[in-house]
C-alpha cells in the first residue's frame, strides 16, 4: 500500500516557487502552485528594455515551465491563515496544505514618498514592469541636456547592483547619441558610499570617477517634485533635475496573515535564516524576496532557498549558506558579481568580460533552471564551488 502523499502549496509562481515546485518528487507530494498572473516574468530583463530597448521577450507562460504532475490554479492569495493550515483564494476557495511555502516576492509601493507616483508617470522605472521599463528608455532617449537622476529611495530594493547598473548603462548610452557631455548624471543615495558593501565600492567608486558620474550620498529621498524638477532629502538637501529615474520603495505584497505578527512593518515575512520557516511554524516556509531576512533580494537567492527548503520537506538536512552572487552589469561589455556568503564578506571583484558573458548565458538559460533545476545542479554546484568568496578573496581581497 502507498503512502499518502503530502499537500504542499506554493503561494508564487516566479523564481523561488517554481524551482520548489520542481524540485519535489512526484511520488511524495501533490505539489500544487498559486499564482495571480499566469505568467512567470524574468524581471533581471527589465534592465535592457530601460537601458537597451531590449525587444527580448521576459514573460512564460507558468503552465509551461512546471513539471507534468504540479498543479496549478491561477489565483491570487488574499489570506493565509498559518493556525488553521490553509490558503484562501480570491473566490473565497480554501486550499488546506500539510507544508506551505510563502514565494509571492515583493512589490514597489510610491505612496511611502510624496510626489514620486508622478514622477514615475513621467520617467518610468526598471524596478515594476515593462510599461515603465519602456518608459525610462524613452527617458534617455529624449533627454538631450541637463540632469538626469538617478535616486535610489529606500534601502530595500530587488538586487542590490541594479541602481549602478542602470547609471552605468544610461552612461554608456548617453556617450553613444552623443550626447553625454551636456547630460549630467548623478546617482543619489541615502549610503554613505556608492555601493553599500566596502569592498564592492572600492571596485564601483572609481569607475564612477572615470565615467564623469557624480554621486550625492546621505541623500535619503523625503519627496520629489516632478512639476519643480526638484527631489528633497530627509538630511535637507536638493537635488535638481531634468529627468529622474528613482528606484522605488519595495514592500511586501497584500495577503492577510494569521497571525499577523509574522509580518515585518513592511510586510515581509519574518522566518529562521537557517531554513526558511516562517517564525513559529514548522509546517510553513518563505523563500525568496517575500522574506524579511536581510540577505540579497535576487532570483539567485530564491533559487537557492528553494532548494534547501525542498531538502528539508524531503526529509534531508540542508541549511542556508547566506550566499549572494549578484550580476553586474558595468556597461561596455564588462560584467562582475557580488560574491559573499554568511561567513565572508563582500568579495572586491574586479569587472572583466567572462563575467559578463556569465550574466547573459544565466539570463539565456533561466527558465531552463526553472522548470529542470537538477539537470543544472552539477553546473551551479561547479560554478559557485569555483567562485566561492573564500577562493575569490585569496587573489582579489
Ligand atoms: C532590474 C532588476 C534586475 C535584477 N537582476 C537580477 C539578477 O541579475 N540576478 C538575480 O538573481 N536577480 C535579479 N533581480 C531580482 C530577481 O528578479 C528577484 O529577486 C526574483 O525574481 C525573486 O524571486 P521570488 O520568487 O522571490 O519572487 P518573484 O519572482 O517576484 O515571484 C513572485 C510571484 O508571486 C506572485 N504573487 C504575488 N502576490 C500574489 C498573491 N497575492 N497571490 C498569488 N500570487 C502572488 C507574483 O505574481 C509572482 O509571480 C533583478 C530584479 C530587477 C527588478
Amino acid at each position: 500500500m502507498g503512502s499518502v502523499k503530502k499537500r504542499v502549496v506554493i503561494v508564487g509562481g516566479g523564481t523561488g516557487g517554481l524551482v520548489l515546485a520542481n524540485r519535489l518528487p512526484k511520488d511524495e507530494f501533490e505539489v500544487m502552485v498559486v499564482d495571480k498572473q499566469p505568467y512567470n516574468y524574468f524581471l533581471p530583463w527589465l534592465l535592457y528594455i530601460a537601458f537597451k530597448g531590449s525587444r527580448k521577450p521576459i514573460k512564460r507562460e507558468i503552465t509551461t515551465l512546471i513539471k507534468p504532475w504540479v498543479n496549478f490554479i491561477q489565483s491570487g492569495a488574499r489570506l493565509i491563515n498559518l493556525n488553521d493550515r490553509y490558503v484562501e483564494l480570491e473566490n473565497g476557495k480554501r486550499l488546506g496544505y500539510d507544508y506551505l511555502v510563502v514565494a509571492t516576492g515583493a512589490t514597489v509601493d510610491y505612496s511611502k514618498i510624496p510626489g514620486l507616483s508622478k514622477v514615475i508617470d513621467l520617467y518610468g522605472n526598471y524596478h515594476s514592469n515593462e510599461e515603465n521599463a519602456w518608459k525610462v528608455w524613452r527617458t534617455i532617449n529624449s533627454i538631450k541636456e541637463g540632469t538626469l537622476a538617478f535616486i535610489l529611495a529606500y534601502e530595500r530594493y530587488r538586487c542590490p547592483p541594479s541602481p549602478l547598473e542602470g547609471v552605468l548603462l544610461a552612461d554608456e548610452y548617453l556617450r553613444e547619441m552623443g550626447v553625454r557631455d551636456k547630460v549630467k548624471v548623478v546617482y543619489a543615495t541615502s549610503y554613505p558610499r556608492p555601493y553599500p558593501a566596502e569592498p564592492m565600492n572600492e571596485v564601483v567608486e572609481p569607475i564612477l570617477k572615470e565615467r564623469g558620474i557624480e554621486v550625492t550620498t546621505f541623500f535619503t529621498l523625503d519627496s520629489i517634485d516632478a512639476d519643480k524638477g526638484v527631489a528633497y532629502s530627509v538630511e535637507g538637501e536638493e537635488l535638481k533635475f531634468n529627468a529622474a529615474i528613482v528606484i522605488p520603495p519595495h514592500i511586501g505584497v497584500n495577503i492577510k496573515y494569521n497571525p499577523d505578527n509574522v509580518l515585518d512593518p513592511d510586510g515581509f515575512v519574518l522566518a529562521d535564516k537557517d531554513t526558511n520557516r516562517i517564525k513559529g511554524f514548522d509546517d510553513a516556509f518563505v523563500i525568496g524576496d517575500a522574506s524579511a531576512l536581510p540577505v540579497a533580494k535576487t532570483g539567485v537567492t530564491a533559487h537557492l532557498q528553494a532548494t534547501v527548503v525542498a531538502k528539508i520537506l524531503t526529509g534531508g538536512y540542508a541549511r542556508n549558506t547566506g550566499r549572494t552572487h549578484c550580476p553586474f552589469d558595468m556597461g561596455y561589455g564588462l560584467g562582475t558579481f557580488v560574491i559573499s556568503d554568511g561567513t565572508h564578506g563582500t568579495v572586491k571583484y574586479p569587472p572583466n568580460r567572462v563575467n559578463h558573458l556569465f550574466k547573459m548565458a544565466f539570463a539565456s538559460s533561466y527558465w531552463s533552471m526553472l522548470k529542470y533545476p537538477e539537470l543544472w545542479d552539477p553546473l551551479m554546484e561547479a560554478y559557485f564551488n569555483a567562485t566561492a568568496p573564500e577562493k575569490l578573496k585569496n587573489i582579489y581581497g
